[in-house]
């Protein structure tokens, strides 16, 4: 249970009144198991390195003592929170806000496709809290319009994700900027071998936290369902038929698939809204938004919204296509089960994913079992 905790309370971390009060402004009462393992460690100063299974309360676990850490009379930028989306940017941004909005401080989302003028005339106002994809950030602090040399707290949500060849010299680029007493946390649920070399390069004595366990994927049930491609729809069209859904996420692997399939389902008569990488960034933020109050029951999506995106209310998880390695299967199905409710996912599986769908039971150590006739609705 996510909620079982060593018995601490937030009133026992070191944290101002106004923290508090915006901790129950965001409806926590106590401290999530990540929350009480990392918050003591960072507001100490530490490096720290942590691992924890999605939908178990990371955001706040790093949110929290950078915003007690920042000095609101100071105008300076003094953390960096770096995502590798811009729509976690954006959600991540709505936590810092709510948690801090006692403290007087500014908190700013800044990223790729939108304004960078707009960026550049906020950062007139003084923003203590950036919060953002890397490469915007990089760019504002390139045109010197952004002064990092007094961010001491850097933050990489997703750590991995932000580790990878795609980002690594943007990353790179952006601790030059900042100052050289700094704190840096990486957070994830999914840490390979890219984080070790970041780890002895930058990263002094980190505290390193661990609290995967083989429960990895407690919570949500996991079935296959064998069928060829040309019936894929008409088997998503029996599943909604016959699940319970109260939202889901159905994920493709390209653009191309996430319009088709949008397009095929909408004919079914079923409300959805689909995003991918190659839509316009307002598109994407207005979808984001409206599916998250909750004003459509389905989306389609690339594994653009893979990491990170927290909506509760999702309890159905697709695979119309099945992902093709473990770590991507692991995301996209912890978009369901956040902070211990319950989920499904569901894998439309063809002949050709057999091997892959056996390789990822292996390396998750979970059970994907074959759909049943019916589903005991407990379940989700
Ligand atoms: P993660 O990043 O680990 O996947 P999130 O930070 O997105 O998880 O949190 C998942 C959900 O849990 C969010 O909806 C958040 O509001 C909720 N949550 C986080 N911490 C607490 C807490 N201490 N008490 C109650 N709910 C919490
Ligand atoms: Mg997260």
């Amino acid at each position: 249970d996510v909620t079982a905790t060593k018995g601490l309370e937030f009133d026992d971390f070191v944290i101002s009144r106004e923290l508090m009060k915006g901790i129950h402004s965001a409806g926590f009462e106590r401290p999530s198991p990540i929350q009480e393992e990392t918050i003591p460690v960072a507001l100490a100063n530490r490096d720290i390195l942590a691992r924890a299974k999605n939908g178990t309360g990371k955001t706040a676990a790093f949110l929290i003592p950078t915003l007690e850490k920042v000095e609101p009379k100071s105008s300076k930028c003094q953390a960096l929170i770096l995502v590798p989306t811009r729509e976690l940017a954006l959600q991540t941004s709505q936590v810092c806000k709510t948690l801090g909005q006692y403290l007087g401080i500014n908190v700013m989302v800044t990223t790729g496709g939108s304004s960078v003028k707009d960026d550049i005339l906020r950062l007139h106002d003084p923003v203590q809290i950036l919060v953002g994809t890397p490469g915007r950030i990089a760019d504002l602090a390139r045109q010197q319009v952004l002064d990092l040399k007094d961010c001491t707290t850097v933050v990489m949500d997703e750590a991995d994700k932000l580790l990878s060849p795609e980002f690594t010299p943007t990353i790179e680029e952006l601790l030059a900027f900042v100052a050289k007493e700094r704190q840096i946390m990486l957070f994830s649920a999914t840490f390979p071998v890219v984080v070790k070399s970041f780890k002895d390069k930058h990263m002094r004595n980190p505290h390193e936290i661990n609290l995967m366990d083989e429960l990895t994927l407690r919570g949500i049930t996991q079935y296959y369902c064998y069928v060829d491609e040309k019936q894929k729809v008409h088997c998503l069209n029996t599943l909604f038929s016959k699940l319970q859904i109260n939202q889901s996420i159905i994920f493709c692997n390209s653009t191309n698939r996430v319009e088709l399939l949008a397009k095929k389902i909408t004919e079914l008569g079923y409300s959805c809204y689909y995003s991918h990488a190659k839509m316009l960034q307002s598109a994407r933020n207005r979808v984001f938004h409206d599916f998250r109050q909750g004003e459509c029951r389905n989306l389609v999506c690339s594994d653009l919204l893979t990491r990170g995106i927290d909506i509760q209310a999702v309890n159905v998880v697709i695979n119309f296509d099945f992902p093709k390695n473990a770590e991507t299967y692991l995301h996209r199905i912890g978009r369901s089960g956040r902070y211990g409710h319950l989920g499904i996912a569901i894998n439309l599986i063809n002949w050709d994913d057999r091997f892959n769908l056996y390789r990822i039971e292996q390396e998750l150590n979970t059970e994907i079992e074959a759909i049943p006739s019916a589903i005991d609705k407990k379940l989700y």
